[in-house]
């Protein structure tokens, strides 16, 4: 079966067939640097991240670029209330940013670009320029250059808008606004006082670049005229990828998308996880209340991207132990493993249901049921003294090869060095026969969220 996809242009599943394989170009919107991301936006990357890896998984070089957005309103007004220069102001945001990818093992696009790096504002100046030469974009009264909507009937084809219907609202200067405000939007923005000093020279004024000029600008200054895949939260469907297909298609007239890929939201009690709504966590919050990265991962991936993912701690609870069944199982297949040194060719370790599931628009929920059902298959096969050595080395090259894509393996320093240290006293304690000592260092490793197990393969730590 092919790998498929929905494509929220077409609204429909298609057969993926990138423009030249084996290469893939990706763009995805990235973050505004004002603040710490939020775990709403980190479900946007950790989709996009398990994009990536299942196409690697099946032979794909993916290049992929991720943009920073470090100016806009936000960010100005961020600076200007720190008291600080804007670059040093969203410089503190961005190094916090790659941090978060670390912790929530996202693997880091080909590229970063940011909004006001030199080479990238040149381009977006030089496509507004193309623009006004085509007679799309205007300069209007207010100084900014707006785009000229009536020249671009595609206009509201991602949004499956139907521009007849809406009554046209003029210009409009903000980068995020409705549906129903369908009008000429700002490429350039003139400065005006609430710029402080954050402008730059263009052939309009001083002034700034709109947000989703950046976009197009930085896609194709790095990946070319086409892209295989655009990527966002459906929140930037419109009017953010709607003006980049205007813009970009504008300017090089060819097809900018051929596949749109767009996630549902995290939701908190039925509304969209976002700042404003202030009902938010951070990666940080959730790390300070004792949940591991890889926790919050799988918690983030493992519903299907284009369903609505609510967000609870009941949630993170059941990553935690989802989690805690593929390490006790990993390890058991480790153990058994170590006592051979070829694979067999185990008909379980052939399978290849959770690549399939993958190919179907990713389906995630799909690939991990088959996951836990070879887990409980060969975890019964253990039981039973019916998987040799051999079978177990083949199946856990299998977990590697899903693992690639999942990224679920637990970290040497996930287990805090205190816990280690009691466990290695209680084996200590054990090898004496010491079964007092050995119980009370249990109730010391229980006191601290953690589980001891004595398996005929010897003792077992995993969290509570
Ligand atoms: P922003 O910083 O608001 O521009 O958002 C960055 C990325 O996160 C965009 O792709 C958004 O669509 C996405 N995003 C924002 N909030 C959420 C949410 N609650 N759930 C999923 N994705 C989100
Ligand atoms: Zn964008």
């Amino acid at each position: 079966m092919p790998i498929r996809f929905f494509n929220t242009l077409s609204r429909e599943l298609e057969d993926f067939a990138p423009l030249a394989p084996p290469r893939v170009k990706i763009y995805t919107c990235g973050p505004t640097v004002y603040n710490h991301a939020h775990i709403g936006n980190f479900r946007a990357y950790i989709f996009e991240d398990l994009l990536q890896r299942h196409l690697e998984a099946r032979g794909y070089e993916v290049e992929r670029v991720m943009n920073l957005t470090d100016v806009d309103d936000k960010t100005i007004r961020g600076s200007r209330a720190a008291g600080m220069p804007l670059e040093q102001f969203t410089q503190q945001f961005k190094q916090a940013f790659f941090d978060d990818l670390k912790t929530l093992r996202i693997k880091p696009a080909s590229a970063f670009p940011a909004a006001t790096e030199p080479r990238f504002l040149e381009k977006m100046i030089a496509m507004i320029r193309e623009l006004e030469r085509k007679g799309i974009a205007y300069q209007a009264d207010d100084k900014s250059v707006y785009f000229r909507l009536s020249k671009f009937p595609d206009y509201g084809k991602l949004a499956h808008l139907n521009l007849d219907e809406l009554r046209p609202t003029g210009r409009i200067r903000n980068d995020e606004y409705e549906k129903e405000s369908i009008g000429d939007f700002a490429l350039w923005k003139a400065w005006d006082a609430a710029d402080g000093d954050v402008a730059w020279d263009s052939p309009w004024g001083r002034g700034r670049p709109g947000w989703h000029i950046e976009c197009s600008a930085m896609a194709t200054a790095l990946l070319g005229p086409q892209l295989d895949i655009h990527c966002g939260g459906v929140d930037n469907i419109f009017p953010h990828h709607e003006a980049e297909i205007a813009q970009s298609e504008c300017c090089t007239g060819q097809k900018f998308v051929q596949t749109w890929m767009h996630c549902a939201h995290l939701m908190v009690e039925g509304q969209k996880m976002s700042k404003s709504l202030g009902n938010f966590y951070t990666l940080r919050d959730l790390l300070a209340k004792g949940w591991s990265g890889r926790e919050v991962r799988y918690a983030l991936i493992s519903v299907n991207y284009r369903l609505p993912l609510n967000f609870t701690f009941d949630g993170l609870a059941a990553a935690r132990a989802a989690l805690g069944r593929i390490d006790e199982w990993a390890a058991r297949l480790a153990d058994l493993a170590a006592k051979s040194s070829a694979p067999s060719a185990h008909p379980l370790a052939a399978q290849t249901d959770f690549e399939s599931a993958l190919d179907d628009d990713l389906n995630i929920a799909g690939a991990l049921g088959h996951l836990f059902n070879l887990i409980r298959e060969s975890n019964r096969l253990i039981d039973k003294n019916e998987l040799s050595p051999a079978d177990a080395r083949a199946l856990l090259a299998r977990w590697q090869r899903m693992n690639a894509v999942l990224a679920f393996d637990p970290e040497a320093a996930e287990i805090p060095a205190e816990v280690l240290a009691l466990a290695e006293a209680r084996v200590a304690a054990r090898t004496a026969k010491d079964w007092k000592k050995s119980d009370e260092l249990r109730a010391q490793l229980e006191a601290l969220g953690w589980q001891v197990k004595d398996t005929k393969e010897g003792q077992k730590i995993t969290r509570r």
